[in-house]
């Protein structure tokens, strides 16, 4: 069951699984949903995967929703992943100590007993007090050489897409923006075009500084399209190809390049998030991340948890065959326990500091988040709806953040607000939603997400 099937398709896949024809229900989120009686297992893979949660009304989380399905049928349930959540992480240190709570199972053995693979640090900084630096350091560029020598694979990632991630004037430091969010317009050099990754927004770059009429706009920063180029520069012999959300639009692009990187057709594989889940080539034996640090920065309090899991998978795409894998990690942040412990394979280790980090500043396992956001077209509108909504809720939750602006100030024209409510770990959200019953401000949207996955 997927969001892909059409509606009858969807109903016919739900009378095999209500009669029973059906033994085994596979699915993404809304699969949690599907009409059995009988249940027996239910099993979560990738459990930390934020895509569980659905951000949009209504905004639940399907891992909680299997859970509670698993105990209302009195059945087991597994939460699989390389890079466990410190929610389950925690769980499982309960149930290790004898209360409710998780039974941790190990896999301490890679797929068909390969090796895991070593990883390097690149210390960006360093590289950068020598002088204008390349895109790959010196032992990554060497290692690439070295792999396509050696007529092995290589994937390269980088977390953002576009060919740089916004429009800078030289003369006055004016960024383009999205006319819609307070967002920097990204840069696609293929399609010539400024896009904004929030509404969508896209328009013909301007030759012209908006701010000051000068000429001197240039594109500023890296992203996938650009890497893409400078491979091809760098290593014009290699064949390349580039996998993105910007790729996969195309139908059919997404199988096209991995057949041609599966048959051996493509020497360098660049791309995003994409090509940091689930790949299975044996003939990689090298994977560079060109930036760990886009992740690492976003003022968000899952991004530490975050970027170690996507450093673990992109690393874990090295030396799934025979032969040996490296991984070379570039960063400005070499001493951050999420790339020293993804280098190190320590899920462990990395949990420990985390968990450290989450109860010193009150966030989950260890507190219970709901995000309340208000958004509207009119900004004063939106403030005084936020400070009425902040005075209802103090009554009734213990700590309370804000009203102040969302991280994403304003996205497609309409101005956020938002209160974060700290709560103790197992408290009942009932009262909050009581508290805001019957508060309709007019031309605002009033949102609570509670525990929510993304706060930006
Ligand atoms: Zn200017
Ligand atoms: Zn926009």
């Amino acid at each position: 069951l997927h969001s892909n099937l059409s509606a009858s398709e969807r109903l016919a896949e739900w009378a095999r699984v209500r009669s029973g024809e059906a033994a085994i229900v596979l699915g993404a989120r809304s699969a949690v949903f599907a009409p059995l009686t009988n249940l027996g297992l239910v099993v979560i893979d990738e459990e930390h995967e934020g895509a569980y949660k659905q951000e949009t009304s209504p905004r639940y989380h399907a891992l909680h929703v299997a859970i509670q399905l698993a105990k209302l049928h009195g059945c087991p349930w597994v939460q699989g992943s390389a890079t466990p959540s410190l929610e389950a992480w925690s769980a499982a240190e309960e149930g290790e100590e004898g209360r409710e709570g998780l039974t941790l199972l190990s896999l301490p053995r890679r797929t068909a007993d390969a090796k895991l693979p070593e990883v390097f640090i690149e210390d960006l900084t360093a590289g950068y007090r020598l002088g204008s630096p390349g895109l790959f350091s010196a032992n990554l560029h060497d290692a690439i050489e070295e792999t396509l020598d050696r007529k092995e694979q290589i994937i390269l990632f980088l977390n953002r897409r576009a060919y740089a991630p916004f429009v800078i004037c030289r003369d006055c430091g004016h960024r383009t923006m999205c006319p819609n969010c307070s967002v920097a317009l990204s840069y696609h050099r293929r399609a010539d075009r400024l896009r904004c990754h929030q509404c969508g927004h896209h328009e013909a770059p301007s030759p012209e500084c908006p701010n000051c009429n000068g000429l001197r706009l240039a594109p500023f920063g890296v992203g996938a399209e650009k890497v893409e180029d400078i491979v091809r520069e760098t290593f014009p012999t290699s064949r390349v190809a580039r996998l993105d959300r910007d790729v996969a639009s195309r139908k059919g692009a997404l199988e096209e390049v991995l057949s041609a990187f599966r048959t051996g057709a493509i020497d360098i594989l660049v791309g995003t998030q994409m090509v940091a889940k689930g790949l299975d080539f044996p003939n990689v034996t090298l994977v560079g991340v060109i930036a760990a640090d886009i992740s690492l920065n976003l003022p968000d309090f899952r991004a530490s948890e975050r970027t170690f899991q996507l450093l673990s998978q992109v690393a874990g795409r090295a030396g799934r065959g025979q032969r040996p894998g490296r991984v070379f990690i570039q960063t400005f942040n070499p001493k951050h326990a999420s790339i020293v412990c993804a280098a190190a394979h320590d899920p462990a280790g990395f949990l420990d500091k985390l968990r450290k980090e989450r109860k010193d500043a009150g966030y989950p396992p260890f507190r219970r988040l709901i995000n309340v956001v208000l958004s509207g077209e009119n900004r004063p509108a939106v403030v005084a709806a936020a400070t009425e909504a902040a005075a209802r809720l103090k009554p009734v939750a213990a700590a309370l953040l804000g009203p102040a602006d969302c991280v994403l100030e304003r996205v497609q024209n309409r101005w956020r607000r938002h209160i974060i409510l700290k709560l103790p770990p197992d408290a009942n959200p009932a009262p909050i939603g009581k508290a805001l019953l019957g508060f309709a401000p007019k031309g605002v949207q009033v949102v609570v997400d509670v525990d929510p996955y993304s706060m930006m």
